[in-house]
């Protein structure tokens, strides 16, 4: 039905319809599904990463590790206090997005959207629109459903997977599904949900893939917070009318091509970036004495 974004728009364009109209349409053609059991099928997926965004908000949530948690609960207290540099929306979204990626790291339940490394930022972009424009859930699944197909498109066309692309392959894949989608639950048009899509890409070019021990923990979870971050800018910017000089699909392929120039240091090998300081060298030791 489509495999890329320029197939998608033309779609969209014939059909008068929203890009999570096309991709519900093609799940149904896949599944043999009807629209209600498609739907619902998302309901769970929805529930998963409510769940998620909202767990560590209240509670510390610390990696079996011991590395990383915590910080989902400092930012919302933070927040709480009402005197942030960023906003209201922007730090609650950052609190959202730690908490799934905690909730992650001490192996609870998450959606990998698209992948598990990546999960707080699609959950907290999402629910952060909910509460911003009061939203219904029947307008989130759509929202899923715009996501599922920006990201079913990347998949195709390049790779979602830190280890052959980087983490411009997991964060900004997930920050331009977050972004796409909530620019349809606002009522923006498919042509803007895509721009926003390549603008959250686009804004993180090159982003390497380094967790320390090659564990997906640390840097991940900063980068789920600054992923969710990107992920509404890059909305803001496609709905205020700012124009993409180069087309999501290019944008995609040069995300790709640009993920397999990288050295293999730099892919989840934990053989560079941050993963190779001499303390992240220290954390791993200790880690793999400790599981001894
Ligand atoms: S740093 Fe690597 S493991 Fe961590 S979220 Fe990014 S791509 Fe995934």
């Amino acid at each position: 039905m489509f495999n890329t974004g320029s197939e998608l728009l033309k779609l969209c364009e014939e059909k008068n319809a929203k890009i999570y109209d096309m991709v519900i349409l093609k799940e149904m053609e896949a599944t043999g599904l009807s629209k209600e059991e498609v739907l619902d099928k998302m309901k769970g997926t929805l529930e998963v990463m409510q769940a998620s965004a909202t767990a560590g908000l209240n509670k510390e949530l610390i990696s079996n590790t011991g590395i990383t948690g915590g910080n989902s609960k400092r930012v919302e207290d933070y927040r709480k206090k009402g005197n942030t540099f960023a906003g209201e929306i922007v730090n609650s979204a950052m609190a959202m997005a730690l908490s799934t990626s905690e909730v992650n790291a001490s192996m609870g339940r998450i959606c990998a959207a698209p992948t598990a490394g990546a999960s707080g930022i699609l959950p907290s972009t999402i629910l952060s629109a909910k509460d911003k424009l009061n939203l219904s859930d029947d307008m989130l699944i759509n929202g899923l459903y715009t996501a599922a197909g920006v990201g079913q498109i990347v998949a195709r066309i390049a790779t979602i997977s830190g280890a052959e692309g980087g983490c411009q392959a997991e964060c900004g894949v997930a920050a331009a599904m977050g972004a796409a989608a909530i620019v349809e639950m606002s009522g923006g048009s498919p042509q803007q949900a895509l721009n926003a899509a390549g603008f959250a890409l686009a804004n993180i070019l090159g982003l390497v893939c380094d967790p320390i021990g090659g564990l997906v923990e640390f840097p991940c979870n900063l980068r789920n917070a600054s992923g969710v971050v990107n992920g509404l800018i890059s909305a803001d910017m496609a709905l205020a009318g700012v124009q993409a000089p180069i087309p999501f699909d290019e944008i995609v392929e040069a995300m790709y091509k640009v993920g397999i120039a990288l050295p293999e240091t730099l892919r989840e090998t934990a053989l560079g970036g941050l993963a190779a300081t001499p303390t992240a060298r220290e954390l791993t030791k200790h880690i793999i004495e400790q599981n001894k």
